[in-house]
């Protein structure tokens, strides 16, 4: 019944979310957070969103090449 915990690892300092989207399979997601300070992702891509039960923070600012951040 109990899933396993789930494990983001972000970049602190551009909030880019490491591995593939459940949903879409695109390297662009970023961290949010929710109104209860419940801690999750979103992808910028396909608009999937998701829980996790804990970051893993990363020092850096990498994001992934095709975020087009302006
Ligand atoms: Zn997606």
């Amino acid at each position: 019944m109990a899933s396993p915990a789930k494990t983001i690892q972000v970049y602190r300092i551009s909030g880019y979310v490491i591995g593939p989207c459940e949903k879409c399979g695109k390297e662009e997601r970023a961290l949010l957070m929710f109104e209860d300070y419940g801690m999750g992702y979103e992808c910028l891509s396909c608009g999937h969103s998701e829980r996790v039960d804990r970051v893993e923070w990363i020092d850096g600012d990498k994001l992934p090449p095709d975020w087009g951040l302006a």
